[in-house]
């Protein structure tokens, strides 16, 4: 199949319907597991399709035409350090947690209880077909929903194949996950089924599903687009921060939320961060077999287009723009650019390229690249670049963003412990860490009465002076 064609189509209201049963049974039985119960299941589910790791590397391959060892890495490897959190987390996290108690009530018992929401919905795109739906997934079951996923209509085969595998293990009951395919269409009808959903995708798209979500006053999670800024000072690394910028731009050919979307470069060393750049970028293996290869093709075909206006933006306002040719337009493959001397009047500075596009502005001092990067709309992922990690740690903390690392591009989303999402127009909401798992579950506030048992609490009717008089001293009133 051509890569210019989605892979899927609507699914129709009966199927949908009988999706939507599915999850909302299992649920049901699922919920009534405890969470060890849960993590004992879920873990031998992750070893099942660990083993099925070639199967599903070749479908996401052919959906994509990321290179394989991006997909065993980026998406299978991330997943089993996200499982591997997940469970060793869970019973802390989703534990009945015991409430201090005021003295006066110290004859009675208090805790919270984490409720699963019931059913969650999850509406994906299309870069990460593995990961994201899985494991938002994983960490939804763990915390004893069900799931209806939604896949990006051009990653459809990957979130059917997650579907199947997982029933074929009946480790967990039939319909837990449950994959609805399509495109808007679908999606609004997994937002109208769900309890709550976890929307990964674009500024546009996540404004429609808030909407949706709060008509019906449900909660939503929004992991949206960002515009990293890689700002890199002159006592930076150049060796390393090269090699970052390189890797963290062009790495999935450009189509990661957190990628480098753009380098800052204090004056001194531009033109040598530059020279160490350039023949990295040269260097790169681009191939659609996936092997032997450092990037490939593009998955979403109006992407080609878009990146294309961008560089010849770039081009008419005196950037020198090296590479960036479409070599392929069949098979949505164009050549790595290097965007040199770029200014903030370029698109390519300010817009969401989401491809492999690296530009490269010099500025005088970092502040003025933190400056800019406060000024946008975005607040997902920044990098600062200095070998002084004291001063790195400072600009980071006065970076607009949720997600910052001092020498250190985009690891953020294989630490579960981490909480994984944007501020600003970048997201609503975190997955990962503690509060990404209490995200698919609701408090339960539990008070029991212990002792004794026949009596009225003392400030129950009927109200008398001599009653009140002990209470306002009890309470510490004056
Ligand atoms: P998209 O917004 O076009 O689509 C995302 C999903 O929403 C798809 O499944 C799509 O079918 C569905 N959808 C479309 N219209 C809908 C509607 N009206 N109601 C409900 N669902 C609807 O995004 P995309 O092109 O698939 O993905 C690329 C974007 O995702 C980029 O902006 C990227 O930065 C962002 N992204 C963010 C993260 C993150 O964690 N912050 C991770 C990966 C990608």
């Amino acid at each position: 199949m051509s890569p210019r064609q989605p892979t899927a189509i609507d699914a129709s209201g009966a199927e949908i319907a009988a999706k939507v049963d599915a999850a909302r049974h299992a649920g049901a039985v699922w919920r009534r597991r405890t969470v060890e119960e849960r993590v004992k299941v879920l873990r031998a589910l992750w070893k099942v399709l660990a083993a099925r790791r070639l199967e599903i590397r070749a479908v996401v391959h052919e959906e994509t035409g990321k290179p394989l060892v991006e997909v065993d890495l980026m998406e299978f490897g991330a997943a089993g350090l996200l499982v591997d959190w997940m469970t060793a987390a869970a019973p802390r996290v989703l534990g009945d947690k015991a409430a201090n108690k005021p003295w006066s009530l110290f004859n009675k018992r208090a805790y919270e209880r984490r409720v699963p929401r019931g059913v969650i919905g999850l509406i994906t795109p299309w870069n990460m077909p593995f990961l994201i739906p899985f494991g938002d997934a994983f960490a939804a079951m763990l915390a004893g929903n069900a799931v209806l996923l939604k896949p990006s209509e051009w990653t459809t085969k990957t979130a059917l194949w997650l579907e199947a595998a997982v029933a074929a293990t009946s480790l967990v009951p039939t319909g837990l996950l449950s994959v609805v395919p399509g495109g808007g269409a679908a999606g609004e009808a997994v937002i109208d089924a769900s309890d709550m959903t976890v929307f990964t995708g674009s500024m546009k798209t996540g404004r429609a599903v808030a909407v949706r979500a709060a008509g019906q006053l449900k909660p939503v999670i929004l992991e949206l687009g960002g515009k990293h800024p890689m700002i890199v000072l002159a006592d930076a690394s150049l060796e390393r921060a090269a090699a970052a910028a390189v890797w963290a731009s062009f790495a999935n050919a450009g189509q990661v939320c957190v990628g480098v979307e753009r380098v800052f470069v204090e004056g001194e060393v531009y033109d040598r961060f530059i020279e160490l750049v350039r023949p990295r970028v040269a260097a790169l293996r681009q191939r659609l077999d996936g092997k032997d290869a450092d990037l490939g093709r593009l998955v979403f075909p109006p992407l080609l287009d878009r990146i294309q206006e961008q560089l010849e933006d770039a081009r008419k306002k005196g950037a020198r723009v090296i590479g960036g040719e479409v070599l392929d337009r069949e098979n949505l493959l164009m050549a790595p650019a290097l965007v040199l001397d770029a200014r903030m009047d370029m698109r390519v500075m300010t817009e969401e390229c989401f491809g492999p596009v690296l530009p490269i502005m010099k500025i005088s001092r970092a502040e003025d690249a933190v400056a800019l990067t406060n000024a946008g709309q975005e607040g997902l992922a920044a990098s600062v670049w200095t070998t002084d990690l004291v001063r790195g740690e400072k600009l980071a903390a006065a970076l607009e963003v949720g997600l910052v690392g001092v020498n250190e591009p985009s690891s953020h989303y294989a630490y579960g412990a981490l909480p994984f999402g944007g501020v600003k127009k970048s997201g609503l909401g975190r997955r990962h860490g503690d509060e990404g798992l209490l995200a698919f579950t609701q408090a339960q506030s539990v008070v029991i009465h212990e002792w004794p048992d026949a009596s009225s609490d003392p400030w129950w009717f009927p109200y008398d002076e001599r009653k009140a008089g002990f209470l306002r001293k009890l309470m510490g009133l004056p």
